[in-house]
């Protein structure tokens, strides 16, 4: 038996269930709900539900959104012609956050993975290659992390889009030395990377 009374201890095994949190941080963040105002406890628990019940998959990119389609896939002002393939949306948040790229998105929700038995059909790409053709897509940029599973995963889709697509630019996101970095401080495959990317030098 816990030393809390039961609802508490309730609170603090739920916590407990989520990432990265232990006993120690779960009984903490319990103690500061219970200390909160009924509002603050309340405004979390519907948090709680409105994600699950709210958010789902756009149905074009498979981005998550409260709407689908998503204001990516709506916005008219963004370019086509252009879908930037990215693993998750945490990549996808960070690209938009750059402010860089003004095309298309397309979520792949993962990357291939024999090892977890992650295979293609568990990855959103039959909907990329039908947006290839319904979107009238000229470039492809895949940009799944430098990875070994990003890797292979971009080499299959090349080769999977290439094969149908003779037509189509297929771009990898060029990988190396970041900005401010020092080379000494580089692992090797980031250097191959770097040194495979390198671009012409112009005045
Ligand atoms: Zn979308």
């Amino acid at each position: 038996m816990g030393i809390y009374p039961p609802s508490l201890e309730e609170l603090i095994s739920q916590f407990s269930r989520l990432p990265g949190i232990g006993q120690k941080s779960a009984t903490r963040m319990a103690l500061f709900i219970l200390k909160s105002s009924l509002d603050m406890a309340e405004s979390l628990a519907r948090s709680l539900i409105e994600v699950k019940e709210k958010i789902k998959f756009c149905s074009i990119c498979f981005n998550l959104t409260d709407n689908d389609v998503c204001p990516i896939c709506r916005d008219e002002n963004r370019q086509n012609g252009t879908i930037c393939v990215v693993e998750g949306p945490g990549d996808q948040l960070a690209l938009e956050e750059s402010g860089v790229f003004k095309g298309r998105y397309h979520v792949l929700h993962g990357v291939l993975s024999p090892l977890d038995g992650i295979g293609p059909e568990d990855l959103k790409i039959g909907g990329l290659i039908t947006r290839l053709d319904q979107e009238g897509v000229r470039e492809v940029i895949l940009a799944t992390n430098p990875t070994t599973e990003g890797e292979v995963t971009a080499s299959f889709l090349l080769k999977l889009i290439s094969d149908k697509n003779k037509d189509l630019k297929i771009t990898r996101i060029a990988l190396g030395v970041p900005v401010g970095g020092d080379l000494k401080y580089m692992d090797r495959m980031t250097l191959e990377h770097a040194l495979k990317s390198r671009m012409p030098m112009s005045l």
